[in-house]
């Protein structure tokens, strides 16, 4: 069987190019088609996250932060993560570089196509693209965004944000979750609070996030946030850079490989993104190692790893955020200014040892936490929808 490239990468975003990369880099590495429906990458947006690991993008970066700040009414929250800089990545910056290593690789071509489908036969997989043509590879590494309709407790964390440069801008240390900003556009069941990075003097970035049930409209959310900057700034900024996004707070569904293990799924929507917080760049990053060595060594691309522990523990945590809406806050500012810092950042970022999964659960109320607990394992106890 003549195959077109032994892997075929479908989707050419965060995961797809972190992916490709590495095998640009690596002797030994298969030949690879990459297939990516964008003709053209612009800076779209921002990555931020604790680098608990290194991982070759450290050039792409903005800027990084060794303090936190947490904030409800009356109340501020400083968290020290030294130890674990929370960083930003300039996407504009990994997709050139990524494209550029790419491209010098004798042995990956990359397409553009909109994937229609992917069959598995005895001997190949093959992905047809909407423009009729056909590709045959041994493995598909399948990193497509896939639509999700989410259920209780499962919910969309939907954000605005706005770089602004202004001269009225003078803090340097970023709030993580603002929670005094008091929403006036939120449902009660729905959680709005400010997420806001400064990047240099003068220029921030400011994100009005929601947790809700549908998703939310991304202009609704941008104009609340431009309300919140004109009285803050009384209308002195100027915005340099617009991002939003919708991203599922939900464990991956279905499973993530498929045709024996030679069609495996990856990215934010397999299993990379954290369900209770939305980060995915590091996790991409870390799956991206382990996949590039086990296709150089010829074997079977990797999914990323299933955490049973930490899907069930983001089930109880949004569980109890489900039933008790108002409390939310309270629930976030008590974990992190309980729980030791190390041990907190390894359990966001999803890479906790038992111990600090043990230090961030003895760190939450236990009330809530129980119920919570008893309601995701018995549904209908006081089912929240
Ligand atoms: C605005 C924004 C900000 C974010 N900020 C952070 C952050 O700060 N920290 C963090 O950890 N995570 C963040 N995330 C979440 C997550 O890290 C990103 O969504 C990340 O890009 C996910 O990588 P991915 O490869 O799974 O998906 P994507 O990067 O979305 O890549 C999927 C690719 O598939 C392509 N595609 C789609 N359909 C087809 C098709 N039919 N055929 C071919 N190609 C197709 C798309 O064009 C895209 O390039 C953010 C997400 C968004 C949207």
């Amino acid at each position: 069987m003549n195959l077109d490239a032994e892997v075929l990468i479908l989707g050419g975003g965060c995961a797809g190019l972190s992916l490709a990369y590495r095998l640009a880099n690596q002797p030994g590495s298969p030949t690879v088609i990459l297939i990516e429906a964008r003709r053209r990458y612009v800076n779209d947006r921002t990555w931020c996250g604790w680098r608990i690991e290194p991982h070759p993008f450290a050039h792409c970066l903005v800027t990084q932060w060794h303090t936190l700040r947490l904030r409800d009414t009356g109340r501020e929250i400083e968290f020290n993560c030294a130890d674990y800089p929370y960083e930003m990545i300039d996407a504009g910056c990994f997709y050139t570089s990524c494209l550029s290593r790419i491209d010098a690789a004798g042995h990956i071509e990359r397409r553009v196509g909109r994937v229609a489908g992917v069959d598995a036969h005895r001997s190949h997989l093959e992905v047809s693209l909407e423009n009729g043509s056909r590709l045959r590879g041994r493995w598909v590494v399948d990193t497509l965004p896939r639509p999700a309709r989410l259920v209780a407790p499962w919910r969309w964390q939907d954000f605005a944000g706005l770089e602004v440069s202004s001269p009225r801008l003078e803090d340097t240390e970023p709030t993580l979750m603002d929670f005094s900003i008091k929403s006036e556009i939120a449902e009660p069941d729905q959680l709005d609070f400010l997420y806001r990075l400064p990047i240099a003097p003068g220029r921030t970035l400011f994100e009005w996030t929601r947790f809700a049930r549908p998703a939310s409209d991304p202009h609704l959310l941008e104009q609340a946030l431009h309300r919140y900057l004109d009285q803050l700034l009384d209308g002195d900024y100027r915005v340099l850079r617009h991002e939003h996004g919708s991203l599922p707070m939900a464990p991956p569904s279905g499973r993530p490989s498929r045709a024996g293990g030679r069609h495996i799924l990856a990215g934010a929507y397999a299993g990379a993104m954290r369900a209770s917080t939305g980060y995915a760049f590091h996790a991409i990053q870390r799956w991206s190692d382990h996949c590039a060595s086990a296709l150089s060594r010829g074997e079977a691309p990797r999914p990323a790893p299933s955490r049973r522990a930490i899907a069930a523990l983001d089930r109880i945590f949004m569980t109890a955020l489900e039933r008790h809406p108002p409390d939310a806050a309270a629930l976030f500012c008590q974990l992190f200014e309980r729980c030791p810092s190390d041990a907190l950042v390894r359990f966001l970022a999803g890479h906790p040892s038992l111990s600090d999964v043990g230090r961030v659960i003895n760190s939450l109320p236990k009330l809530p936490l129980l119920t919570a607990a008893l309601a995701s394992v018995v549904p209908n106890s006081k089912s929240p929808r």
